[in-house]
């Protein structure tokens, strides 16, 4: 739609609804950014949240076993000193219940909700040229009007249910684990079909088995998984994170993906065979997403992710009794961890409890869901309950959902029809003041995503401080500038196994008519930092500013 033809600017309350910044998401970035513009800048800000209450992700996620694979030491904002010497984790990963009370905590502390509008989801965002405004309407009828528009809107924020024929007229119960009810799920005494195994089955299987009469596993794609070995910290180290916070807190800065583990130097095709087990064995029982700082070269050179791969692939197959099942789980047919790297608790060792089982949809794919069952071209499962763990329209599925439109009324969903493009994962071309937290383009989910948040959050207030100290009141990343970065992610991403997974979200494979683009910049979060650092101190290098 043409600017001019565009809906007048109209608020039904100017005073209340008029705002220099509006942000869309209450979860761990719309909570940060929100403090930084409000109390920092002292900006006229609201966050508009479709949920009822704080949290994002982990406001969603209740499903059984939800919990962070990011150490909580490392998953948590590191913005307020204070902060980290008055929160205590109780468990080397939290829960997310815990995540829930840690981000109230965070929002009371700081008084956050008296600006955040809960159960009100946005429906679109237009951008009106001769105002310099963007206009945003919620499902409920409200407009604001707004001259900064950030998305904080989450990159694993839209559901993906499958479209099976016959699922509505199952009679039994079926969930996605990212809309869990809030009030729980009773299994006692179900037949449970849980279909995905991505990291969310991979943490639900043994919760749900533990209570469930049976569980069956339907499993499209095998998939890694390291022990986490979760445990309760104790107290020593509670009280070592309170004293070393700040140098924790520097080393998330000085690695590739934001955690507080180093990767190791050497190569894993250096190193010899028996070395390496040994490497492997001890990294397997220390456990988690440290697995992959083994060796340096593990992302970057098949056969050294080979060497992991096999290993992984020998412990399942060790781990799980019955021949046939352990097969199907370690016939994996992608590099290790290229597609998002799961760990987990007792997730092997559940196919050898007598009240699970393993269908293979490689094999017989599912046709349709009846009254009482799951129907794969092979066979019917009775199910009670059906769990759907198939993950998200990852990325871009938030943004897109909301109709966009820039300058002329050109729609987003329109520039990204063959894939995301965007200066940073920041800004589009065309888009002028309207910014995108962790969007494609950007390390976010390669990188624990507090620390991706606090960087995008942080540069946004320094754009915005920038902007309005020099009497300018528009931004806009550059068409070139936007092509470069579109080849820059491209290329860092040719150089990793990453594309080499044909099934993963990371690429959009899990959506049908997806695009499929690599969407993260996978160049890591030092370099990429750098490159923001470096574009704001050239005056803003590749975008327009007026
Ligand atoms: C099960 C699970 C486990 C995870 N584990 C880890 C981990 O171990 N480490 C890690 O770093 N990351 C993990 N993540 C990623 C996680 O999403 C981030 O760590 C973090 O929570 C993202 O915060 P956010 O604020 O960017 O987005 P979110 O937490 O997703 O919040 C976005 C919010 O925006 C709201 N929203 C979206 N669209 C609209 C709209 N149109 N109108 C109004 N509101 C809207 C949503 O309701 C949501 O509340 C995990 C994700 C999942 C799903």
């Amino acid at each position: 739609m043409p600017d001019d033809e565009m809906s007048p600017l109209r608020t039904r309350s100017e005073a209340a609804r008029s705002l220099d910044a509006l942000i869309i998401g209450a979860g761990f970035a719309g909570l940060y950014q929100l403090f930084c513009l409000r109390d920092r800048l002292g900006l006229s800000v609201k966050v508009l949240e479709a949920g009822g209450g704080v949290g994002g992700t982990w406001y969603w996620n209740r499903y059984p076993g939800a919990r962070c694979d990011s150490e909580s030491h490392v998953y948590w904002y590191t913005f307020a000193p204070e902060l980290m010497r008055e929160w205590e984790w109780s468990e080397r990963y939290p829960g997310q219940p815990e995540i829930m009370r840690y981000l109230n905590f965070v929002a009371d502390k700081f008084d956050l909700k008296r600006d955040i509008e809960f159960d009100t989801r946005v429906v679109s965002a237009h951008y009106h040229e001769a105002a310099n405004r963007w206009q945003v309407q919620t499902e409920t009828g409200e407009t604001y009007v707004t001259k900064f528009l950030i998305t904080a809107v989450g990159c694993l924020s839209t559901a993906n249910v499958p479209k099976i024929p016959g699922l509505k007229d199952f009679k039994g119960d079926w969930y996605h684990t990212g809309q869990w009810p809030h009030d729980g799920v009773d299994f006692i005494g179900k037949r449970v079909g849980m279909i995905g195994t991505g990291s969310t089955g991979i943490q639900a299987a043994p919760v749900i088995a533990a209570s469930a009469a049976h569980l069956t596993v339907f499993q499209r794609t095998a998939n890694y998984s390291v022990p986490a070995r979760n445990a309760p910290l104790a107290p020593e180290f509670r009280q070592y994170i309170k004293e070393h916070a700040d140098e924790i807190r520097a080393v998330t800065h000085e690695t590739l993906n934001g955690m507080a583990f180093r990767i190791e130097q050497r190569l894993a095709v250096e190193t010899a065979p028996e070395e390496r087990e040994t490497i492997y064995e001890a990294a397997w029982e220390r456990g988690g997403l440290q697995f992959r700082a083994a060796f340096q070269d593990m992302l970057t050179d098949k056969n050294a992710n080979d060497t992991a791969a096999e290993f992984i692939k020998r412990k399942i197959r060790s781990i799980v009794k019955d021949s046939a099942t352990a097969a199907i789980l370690s016939d994996i047919d992608h590099p290790y961890a290229a597609k998002r790297p799961p760990i987990d608790t007792n997730y092997f060792e559940t196919y050898n409890r007598p009240n699970v089982a393993l269908v293979d949809l490689r094999k017989a794919p599912i046709e349709r869901v009846s009254r009482t069952a799951i129907c794969t071209t092979e066979a019917e499962y009775p199910v009670d309950i059906i769990v759907f763990a198939t993950g998200f329209d990852a990325m871009t599925g938030p943004l897109l959902r909301i109709d966009i439109r820039g300058r002329s009324g050109v729609a987003l969903k329109d520039v990204w029809v063959a894939g995301p493009r965007n200066y940073l994962g920041l800004q589009v071309a065309g888009f002028p003041n309207l910014f995108t937290i962790t969007g494609p383009g950007s390390p976010s989910v390669l990188c624990n995503m507090p620390v991706a948040i606090e960087q995008h959050a942080d540069w946004i207030t320094d754009c915005i401080r920038h902007l309005n100290d020099g009497g300018l009141d528009r931004i806009e990343a550059r068409p070139e500038a936007m092509d470069k970065w579109v080849a820059e992610v491209n290329e860092v991403a040719s150089k990793t196994v990453f594309p080499m997974a044909k099934h993963s979200w990371y690429l959009g494979a899990n959506i049908p008519g997806k695009p499929r683009v690599f969407m993260p910049y996978a160049g890591g979060m030092v370099r990429y930092r750098q490159i923001c650092a470096e574009v704001a101190e050239n005056g803003y290098e590749g975008f327009a500013l007026s």
